[in-house]
């Protein structure tokens, strides 16, 4: 019998590949590349995917051990998609099998092969349709018909931003270029990829691209799938049967054979980092993923980041924009900036704020109020002592969720029944510092109690679905005035909203993190741009929106009045260049946690001390900002380089080091990180 020599990738910290053995019996088909198998690992049974096949092994004879089973029925992954992961581990410095193995789905990977036959089956035996020709397209204006021809006639790799601002119908221009696309002759087979910040958005834009394309399969790609669906629709689009793939920044990671075109919403969106085990970013990859295909790409959004901006400016990226809003008589809305020093506010409300709200009450239009905080208040108090409700194991507050009478923390999750009296002194009469979202709209209760309130946050959409019901009753017109955070300020198409209010943006303006005031212009332009999208009625009452600003001279604030992102992104850039900031320098950040932060600290001291290569800055290990989460300390340390292939260079060298120390404080590394 010959035997042959398996390399394959497992899901574990070790970054190398393991060697098994298979011995061809002559009866059963030979293993492929792109196969998954499972193998003995350890004391148990684990599912790796075959990387490559040879005919010798360095590990002994006597050491190596056969491969248990081979999953025969899926159709191998293909070497671009093996291509592609082995970039994200090489680049974001993790095993290869800790990012092949979680990115193929659960039931695929599990033991027993029954219930995966029985849906391969079900997938077989459907229908295959494919007719590209879209149906209902509305004509486009002159501008997004420049755009989705220029999308449709690229060749080759090419990366283009569409700047557009909110409401120009970019979602138009996605759709109608992907139908120019799927209908060239020799683009039969071929898959487009759309991803979306939000996952709330994903409905919203299902539904427009299965109107628009009834005869292609279409399917969805996000961490709200049950595992069953999220196997269909992975085998679908793995099997090139889906043609138009929705999804949030896991999809960028999908098995996609015929891929010709990506599209990616809001580029700029900072829910495209994904912040936890690989810490990769979606936009990134889809950049990467693009060349590698030689295909389009399409970058979307009114804010660009100022990474994409910069490429845009150099002319690496092209750039189509769209400059008006595409509903006809649609306008921009008046941007208006609310003095809090002399309109003070009464509940978190400015007497401007409150009139505005009133108006379009009686208008029967409907207000969004976006306050990026949910919870009542973020913290309660005892006057009398100066007690403030920490939470015992994080350096943050625990939030008070009034209606569901808990404190609440937000990082570690522990909750407590609200006290009754003062922990420390007994007092009795404790009180909310702060506003969070519910004392929002406990305030506009009073206020307008005629009108229908509806909050939109984590805590009102925790069951499945909740969400989709909430936006639902936005559209049909049975909301007055929405209160909500970050959830409500994306993407979506609100048609009766003509007043949008910013209670409390003050604080990302001065914060330590160089992102923020990108963050938040983008975040105000977005928010804002929810206001005013369908025609215009009659002059002199257009759509607006109101900002309560302690600091109205702040150049941002002057900016985005003007909507001028272009001169806010110009200066911008030039504060980054001239601090010597991304995007003209590269980052990787070493975390570290432990119970002790001295631990934590010095395990950072000993990792600065290993390597000093020349053109790499160190920094000094540092605490976190946020230190302490669920009684375990946290610290970082910095590093920096002009050079993208010397910090790479650096992090693999770096990294084999870490690894040989087997350390007991718990570490990871953060490529390109967002927070620091
Ligand atoms: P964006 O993503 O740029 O903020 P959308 O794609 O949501 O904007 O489009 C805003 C609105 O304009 C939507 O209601 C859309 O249906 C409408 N729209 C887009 N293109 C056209 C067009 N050519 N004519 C009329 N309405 C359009
Ligand atoms: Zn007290
Ligand atoms: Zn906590």
């Amino acid at each position: 019998m010959k035997q042959r020599i398996l390399k394959i990738a497992l899901d574990t910290p070790l970054d190398q590949l393991f060697d098994y053995v298979w011995l061809d019996d002559g009866a059963s088909s030979p293993p492929r590349p792109g196969q998954l198998a499972m193998v003995p690992f350890g004391k148990r049974e684990a599912v790796g995917l075959i990387i490559a096949i040879e005919d010798t092994s360095d590990v002994p004879p006597d050491k190596l051990k056969p491969v248990l089973s081979l999953r025969a029925q899926l159709e191998p992954l293909r070497p671009d998609w093996i291509a592609l992961c082995s970039f994200a581990a090489d680049y974001y410095q993790r095993p290869l099998g800790e990012v092949v193995i979680p990115g193929i789905p659960k039931n695929l990977r599990a033991e027993t092969t029954v219930s995966l036959d029985r849906a391969l089956k079900r997938l077989a035996g459907k229908e295959h349709a494919h007719d590209p020709a879209p149906a209902n397209m509305p004509p486009l204006n002159a501008a997004q018909r420049e755009a989705a021809e220029a999308i449709a006639a690229a060749e080759g790799f090419a990366p283009i931003l569409l700047y557009g601002v909110t409401g120009s119908g970019k979602t138009e221009v996605y759709l109608q270029a992907a139908a120019r696309i799927l209908a060239k002759p020799e683009n039969h087979d071929a898959q487009v990829l759309i991803l979306t910040p939000e996952i709330n958005l994903t409905p919203q834009l299902e539904a427009n691209v299965r109107a628009r394309f009834p005869g292609v399969d279409v399917v969805t790609l996000h961490s709200g799938l049950a595992e069953g669906e999220r196997l269909q629709h992975w085998i679908a689009a793995h099997l090139g049967r889906a043609r138009i793939i929705l999804g949030t920044r896991l999809a960028v990671l999908a098995s996609l054979p015929a891929l010709k075109l990506i599209i990616i919403d809001e580029e700029h969106d900072p829910s495209y980092k994904q912040q936890e085990g690989l810490r990769y970013s979606a936009r990134d990859l889809a950049v990467w993923r693009a060349r590698q295909l030689d295909i389009p790409l399409v970058l979307g959004s009114a804010t660009p980041s100022l990474e994409t901006w910069h490429h845009a400016r150099t002319g690496r990226y092209r750039e189509l924009t769209l400059r008006e809003r595409a509903v006809p008589d649609a306008v921009l809305p008046a941007i208006r900036l609310v003095d809090m020093e002399r309109d003070k506010a009464d509940g978190g409300l400015t007497a401007s704020l409150r009139a505005a709200i009133k108006k379009r009450l009686d208008q029967g239009e409907q207000s969004l109020l976006f306050l990026n905080r949910r919870g009542y208040a973020p913290v309660l108090s005892c006057e009398s002592c100066g007690w403030i409700s920490n939470c015992v194991r994080c350096t943050a507050f625990m939030v008070l969720h009034k209606s569901e009478h808990r404190l609440r923390c937000h990082h570690c999750s522990m909750e407590q029944r609200i006290p009754r009296a003062c922990p420390t002194c007994g007092n009795v009469d404790l009180q909310p510092l702060g506003r969070g979202t519910q004392r929002i709209e406990e305030n506009l209760q009073h206020l307008f109690p005629e009108a229908r309130l509806l909050r939109i946050d984590a805590d009102s959409t925790r069951l499945k679905g909740s969400a989709q019901a909430a936006f639902d009753a936005v559209h049909r017109g049975e909301v007055d005035i929405l209160i909500g955070t970050q959830m409500v300020a994306k993407g979506h198409d609100f048609r009766n909203l003509t007043l949008v209010g910013v209670l409390n943006p003050d604080t990302a303006l001065f914060s330590h993190d160089y992102r923020a005031s990108e963050r938040l212009f983008a975040q105000l332009m977005q928010v804002g741009g929810r206001a005013g999208r369908a025609a215009r009625k009659e002059d002199g009452n257009a759509a607006e929106v109101l900002i309560q600003t302690r600091y109205p001279q702040h150049p941002l604030y002057a900016a985005l009045m003007a909507h001028d992102y272009d001169r806010f992104a110009a200066g911008l850039l030039e504060e980054r260049q001239q601090a010597g900031l991304p995007p003209y320098l590269y980052q990787a950040l070493l975390r570290a946690e432990a119970r002790e932060l001295d631990a934590a600290l010095a395990f950072l001291q000993e990792a600065a001390g290993m390597l000093q290569p020349p053109g790499i800055t160190i920094n000094d290990p540092i605490p976190m900002a946020l230190t302490r989460v669920a009684n375990v300390e946290r610290a970082q340390l910095l590093v920096e380089s002009p050079s993208r292939p010397a910090l790479q260079a650096y992090l693999r060298e770096w990294m084999l080091q870490l690894r040989a120390m087997k350390s007991r404080v718990k570490w990871s590394l953060e490529v390109d990180p967002m927070d620091i």
